[in-house]
């Protein structure tokens, strides 16, 4: 579809026939009746396509997965139950027991976790690097079982834009995909795969949802990696023996990455989200483009009100002029980056609290990116797992805060903050 993203937004996944229901149906079912066994024998060797069980497909959550592909234009994607699960999924569908990813170390706490503790006890290594690493940087961490490169678009605190098109060649002239996190960003603001990237993922609970009702998560698949250049991902290019001998990318061609996902993975593991919460996540998609909008509006506006106050000893918003990640914003991102801020306080850890416990509008929340303004204290919270040095490699110092910026009236947002900067040095 040639639309614009607004349009998108709204039409796509879902065509209502005549007589048919506006509004996008809630199935809530878990299983399809059939006529006969032998129709249904053909689902099960994915000689047809049709749905038979939830935990692979429904056509709620197909519906919100057609939608999500088409914004971030790529060729298919799959819901899954959290942003976890989609980083999870997106990795272990080309990775198993042997191999070894590199990886941005300006990442999601929960991702980071993921990867350097749970997926290293399943056998996978990883590598951390700056996401402003160099090509010869981002070379020399490669091992030849490597087989991914992973990193966020907009990293979840640090706010570190990456420069996409240096990772993807990278990755590209190693034979593997550059796998990104676009969540804070949304694909109204990047899209990562015009840029070179391979694999998408979000965590959907963000700005997608919007409204702080669904944990959810998709992995987009882009169509573009070529898993036959080389014999590193014998999961898509030799039979799967637990579908009789398919084999993805003979059968499946540009869809081989997310049929195997959803065939294998999903069919394995079954972190499929309840097709109500993707009907929701749906109603959050049908406004995601003025949400944005006005949060990256908002967020500018505080971010240079917390700049001139004086109460900051940094400010980092990438939609900031001066601000860390300017330029690379500007062409990855050029209608605005999120409604998230982050900021060093003067005053320490100390300042930091009372800064948090004087706002009266925005709460303090381990969340970010909805509606509400809220607020977070990452050493405290989301990242007290990490030693010291973890810390300081993935961005966070201990006067760290992030605000996210929400869609109440910025000279209220202003007003909070102000009042709560005056409070914090007292
Ligand atoms: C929240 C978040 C995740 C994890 O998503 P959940 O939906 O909470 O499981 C992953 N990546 C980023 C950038 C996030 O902000």
């Amino acid at each position: 579809m040639g639309y614009k993203i607004n349009t998108k937004c709204i039409l796509s996944g879902y065509s209502p026939k005549n007589g048919e229901p506006r509004q996008l149906p809630v199935y809530q079912s878990t299983t399809y009746k059939y006529d006969s066994s032998v129709e249904m024998g053909k689902l099960f060797d994915l000689e047809a396509s049709g749905y038979f069980y939830t935990r692979l497909q429904n056509p709620t959550n197909d519906a919100v997965a057609a939608k999500i592909a088409d914004l971030e234009g790529g060729v298919g994607a799959m819901l899954t139950s959290s942003g976890q699960a989609a980083s999870f999924y997106s990795v272990f569908n080309i990775a198993c027991a042997g191999d070894h990813i590199v990886s941005s170390a300006a990442i999601y706490g929960g991702t980071f976790n993921l990867f350097n503790v749970t997926m290293r006890k399943l056998g996978i290594d990883f590598t951390f690097i700056s996401p402003q690493a160099t090509e010869e940087e981002i070379q020399a961490a490669f091992k030849p079982n490597t087989k991914a490169v992973f990193a966020e678009t907009l990293s979840n605190p640090a706010l570190e834009v990456l420069d996409i098109e240096t990772f993807a060649k990278v990755a590209h002239a190693n034979g593997v995909p550059l796998i990104v996190d676009n969540t804070f960003p949304t694909p109204v603001n990047c899209r990562p795969f015009e840029f070179g990237a391979d694999i998408v993922i979000h965590s959907t609970t963000k700005y997608m949802d919007g409204h702080a009702t669904s944990v959810g998560g998709v992995v987009v698949d882009s169509g573009n990696f070529d898993w036959t250049q080389n014999d590193k991902f014998p999961g898509l290019t030799t039979p799967d023996d637990s579908y009789h001998g398919i084999t993805y990318t003979e059968r499946f061609g540009k869809l081989a990455y997310i049929t195997k996902a959803t065939a294998q993975l999903m069919r394995d593991l079954g972190s499929i989200p309840s097709p109500f919460n993707a009907f929701l996540l749906n109603l959050g998609l049908e406004t995601l483009p003025l949400r944005v909008e006005r949060h990256c509006q908002n967020a500018l506006k505080v971010a240079q009100f917390i700049k001139e106050s004086g109460y900051a000893v940094e400010v980092t918003y990438p939609g900031l002029e001066g601000s860390r990640g300017y330029e690379l914003a500007k062409k990855y991102m050029p209608d605005g980056t999120s409604g998230v801020i982050s900021f060093r306080i003067k005053g320490g850890r100390e300042a930091a609290t009372k800064f948090m416990d004087s706002l009266k509008i925005a709460e303090i929340a381990t969340h970010v990116a909805d509606a509400r303004t809220c607020c977070l204290h990452p050493a405290s919270t989301t990242h007290r797992q990490l030693t010291a040095q973890e810390l300081i490699d993935c961005g966070i110092s201990d006067d760290l805060i992030r605000l996210s910026v929400g869609i109440e009236h910025v000279d209220d947002i202003i007003a909070d903050v102000k009042q709560a900067l005056e409070a914090s040095n007292k």
